[in-house]
């Protein structure tokens, strides 16, 4: 139950990433919602009912430093003079 003003969008929401946290581990890299939902470090989570949410990272996107920049032409790809 939900004591919070406004309340907190339910586990089934598409917003349900809104809801308050109640408990949070960061050491153990997880939190918990008012909703229920379990939020994981790597942005998975674990609903209510069992159901898991895979890691939906917006982090995978960027390039980690020190990774091949796949923007840039690699040299094989030149013509051989
Ligand atoms: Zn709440």
């Amino acid at each position: 139950m939900c004591p919070h003003t406004p309340p907190c969008p339910s586990a089934s929401a598409p917003d349900h990433d809104a809801a308050r946290t109640l408990i949070t581990h960061p050491e153990q890299g997880w939190s918990l919602l008012c909703n229920g939902i379990v939020v994981f470090d790597d942005t998975g989570e674990l609903l209510p009912g069992g159901d898991v949410i895979a890691p939906h990272r917006p982090t995978d996107l960027f390039v980690s430093p020190g990774a091949p920049d796949v923007t840039t032409p690699v040299a094989s790809a030149q013509p051989a003079a």
